[in-house]
């Protein structure tokens, strides 16, 4: 399992989205018995004994720290060599933003807080149950996918088509000019399409929580958005005031 040498991702690992978790854990019956748990969940599982060889394997193939080549670290904290709060710190310190679960036997509150300090996602308590550890590590991935999804795609709804880095928005094959507000507005809502939002929440995510005025703000942006969007802006079809509780798009 130990190996220095991490083959670049296959393609057929790209397609079909295996996850690949590093473990770096010097106790050689944990770390097997995690392996087992995890490569039987159908992940890819590659491990370190101690903090330097885990550290090089975060580094291998001309990988910038920045860059892992791993979805997921499961990072013991005492360790031969370099220990794992250095670690953790370290990467973080690089920018590199792969989901971090550190596995130790300190269970002190002060050890589980600097963990989740210097950058850790989650932190288990030794001895834990493999079926916790694996249900973890779902969630962890799970997150980070969620993360993945790039903010600043393309997004398209029935006749409007919204360029986010242009700040451009086409409606019925032509251009429509919107305020910065209006703007941000549209694009949280084709962000989000039937999802049903309060005025509130709309004030808190455009107009910021310092926001002073009242939310008939949000009414009057509606009204201007309708305006520029809408075939009949009486009768809407994407803007939907959802009677008692907001508004929602489509
Ligand atoms: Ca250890």
């Amino acid at each position: 399992m130990l190996s220095l040498d991490i083959p670049q991702r296959t393609s057929q690992s790209q397609l079909t989205q295996i996850n690949r978790i590093l473990i770096i854990e010097d106790e050689d019956l944990i770390r097997d018995m995690i392996v087992l748990a995890l490569e039987e969940e159908g992940y890819e599982v590659i491990t370190a004994k101690d903090g330097r060889t885990g550290l090089n394997l975060l580094q291998g193939n001309d990988c910038p720290l920045s860059d892992s080549p791993f979805d997921l670290i499961l990072l013991d904290l005492m360790l031969p060599e370099v220990n794992g709060l250095d670690i953790c710190r370290f990467l973080r310190y690089k920018g590199n933003i792969v989901p971090i679960l550190i596995l130790s036997a300190k269970a002190s509150e002060t050890d589980r807080v600097l963990g989740l300090e210097v950058g850790a996602d989650d932190y288990l308590t030794k001895p834990f149950s493999m079926r916790e550890l694996v249900a973890r590590c779902r969630a962890l991935l799970r997150r980070q996918r969620a993360y993945s999804i790039p903010q600043n795609a393309v997004k398209q709804f029935g006749d409007i088509t919204l360029f986010p880095e242009e700040c451009r928005v086409i409606v019925r094959d032509e251009e429509i000019n919107l305020s910065p507000k209006e703007f941000r507005l549209l694009e949280l809502f084709m962000g989000y399409p039937k999802r049903v939002w309060s005025r509130e929440q709309l004030i808190e995510n455009i107009w910021g929580p310092d926001f002073l005025g009242d939310t008939k703000t949000v009414d009057v942006h509606i009204r201007w958005l309708r305006e520029k969007l809408e075939q009949d802006p009486s009768n809407p079809e994407y803007l939907i005031t959802v009677r008692g509780f907001g508004y929602r798009f489509g």
